[in-house]
């Protein structure tokens, strides 16, 4: 909600300015753009498809570089019919960025403040390059509803557990609203932005960011083009702006949100909201999804709906956690909080990697929710805690591996909520409960009872009993090729705690 404003001399006198989307990629609401097309005289927006952030093997997937693209699509869109233009480049934004900058005459770039390692030190040399040549950056909070340099404990030091987090984050948001309904206060872009005049445009003609005014949508082009990821009807999170408020409202019209609390859980059912890709890359603002929660509440029709909605707003706030534990302990990007998980003895074995990767462990849930990720580039959160149980604590494999694997498939990709998720599970994280074991049939049996969801995503499966698909006890007749179970769960945690007891 803080943000840092434009100092008075922008203000005063309208500049030349260039917006930089980052993980906003949307018009409205966005705190940068909006403070950006107040006070610049012309505006143009870029969005760089930095290879280090599209990386698919490190930092991307196909499912993330899909949904990026077509929403950087509308986005160009929505900037064309406001009478401006948002350019495409490709390359090194710490190369292409003062460049622009440089070509253009802009005297001001702003931009939304990001939290990942990288981009923060992408940043700072940015803001080095752009003081040498004398321009102005202002950046702005857009990507938290609270601000993490206010959520601090007593002894103004960070949160590293939920609970404590949660209520202070939510105390600073019942106070702060408390006068206008629990709503926070939303921005709109101007209609019409004055873009660049001829002569600051055909210096970009005659240069050689050329490509990017000629072929306008050349780098975007090529990224889609290239990109193998066919599923996107079967892909739950919708890419673009205004798909992203229809998500939202579809969730809170349809009630989804009001029986968030029981429903969540069910991984057969249609029962989140979907928006983690949207929030992640920003075609949704943070604000409206805490908004559309707020109105839901304030026509809640009894303690059950208010109790689901509250839920889902405790997810919103799992997001921040992560995101406040990433700022203010950057080493969570590189291994395990607890330092004695260093030591541990992880077995590694690649087939058993293999096997987890494709689905084909021959334990039914586990097998149906690593297929769920890599035919539709997501995956039900209940599955995601469970897959990850099992890699680290019945296959002994490095949480690490399954993070990365993450990362390479899934479409909601995200350093911050992919790392949390990962070391809560693996036991290597702030969680003050470390030693929790996911046992998979028994997970199974309590949120997929009818075994709808494995059928669904095991069809060579359809045919076997409930019972036997939930135990993962099988007959060879009725299992034909699907494979046996590659271990046995009961032997393989006994393996675990010991080996666990033995770090220290
Ligand atoms: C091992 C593991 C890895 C994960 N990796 C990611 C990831 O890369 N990106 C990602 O966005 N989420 C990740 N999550 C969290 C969670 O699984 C997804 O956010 C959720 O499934 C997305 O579905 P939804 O949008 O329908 O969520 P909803 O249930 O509708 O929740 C609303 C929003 O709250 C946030 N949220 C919900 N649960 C969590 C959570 N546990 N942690 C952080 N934020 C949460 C998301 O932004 C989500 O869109 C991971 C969880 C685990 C256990």
């Amino acid at each position: 909600m803080v943000q840092s404003m434009p100092d008075i001399e922008c203000r005063m006198t309208k500049f030349r300015s260039i917006f930089w989307h980052r993980r906003d990629l949307r018009i409205e609401d966005n705190i940068g753009l909006f403070e950006a097309s107040k006070n610049s005289k012309n505006l143009i927006g870029v969005y760089i498809l930095d290879p280090n952030l599209l990386d698919l093997n490190r930092t991307s997937s196909e499912a993330k570089n899909w949904f990026l693209g077509e929403s950087l699509l509308e986005l160009q869109r929505n900037w064309e019919s406001r009478g401006s233009i948002l350019l495409i480049l490709n390359g090194n934004p710490i190369i292409l960025i003062p460049k622009l900058a440089k070509l253009i005459k802009a005297d001001c770039i702003y931009w939304n403040r990001n939290i990942e390692p990288y981009e923060i030190n992408r940043d700072r040399q940015i803001i080095e390059e752009l003081a040498k040549e004398k321009k102005t950056v202002h950046s702005f909070l857009d990507q938290l509803i609270v601000n993490p340099n206010i959520i601090k404990t007593n002894n103004n030091e960070p949160y590293k557990v939920y609970g404590p987090f949660f209520r202070k984050w939510i105390d600073i948001l019942n106070k702060t609203n408390k006068l206008n309904n629990n709503l926070i206060q939303t921005s709109s872009t101007p209609t019409k932005i004055i873009g660049l005049d001829a002569r600051a445009l055909s210096s970009i003609k005659n240069s050689d960011l050329s490509y990017c005014i000629f072929k306008k949508s050349k780098s975007l082009f090529d990224l889609l083009s290239s990109n193998r990821f066919k599923n996107n009807n079967l892909c739950p999170c919708k890419p673009g702006e205004s798909h992203s408020i229809k998500q939202l409202n579809f969730f809170i019209n349809s009630r989804g949100i009001n029986s968030y609390a029981q429903g969540r859980d069910i991984p057969s059912l249609e029962s989140t909201s979907y928006l983690s890709a949207a929030l992640s890359l920003g075609t949704i603002s943070c604000r409206s999804v805490w908004n559309g929660a707020q109105k839901s509440k304030n026509i809640a029709l009894d303690e059950y709906q208010i109790n689901s909605i509250d839920t889902w707003i405790k997810e919103l706030a799992w997001r921040e956690f992560y995101q406040n534990a990433l700022i203010n302990f950057p080493e969570l990007e590189k291994g395990p909080y607890r330092e004695k998980w260093f030591n541990f003895p992880w077995q590694n074995r690649p087939d058993w990697f293999e096997a987890w990767s494709s689905g084909l462990t021959g334990i039914p849930i586990i097998d149906a929710a690593m297929r769920q990720l890599k035919v539709s580039g997501w995956m039900h959160n209940r599955c995601r805690m469970i897959v990850a149980s099992f890699l680290v604590k019945d296959l002994l494999i490095d949480w690490r591996w399954g993070e990365k694997f993450f990362m390479k498939s899934l479409v909601d990709g995200d350093l911050a909520s992919n790392n949390g998720g990962w070391q809560w599970s693996a036991s290597s994280g702030m969680d003050p409960k470390p030693m929790r074991i996911f046992n998979p049939f028994r997970q199974a049996s309590k949120f997929d009872e009818n075994g709808k969801y494995i059928r669904k995503w095991i069809p060579e499966l359809s045919h076997v009993a409930t019972t036997d698909l939930l135990s993962g006890e099988i007959i060879p007749s009725e299992r034909k090729d699907y494979p046996k179970p590659i271990i046995n769960h009961k032997y393989q945690t006994s393996i675990f705690k010991e080996l666990y007891s033995n770090i220290h």
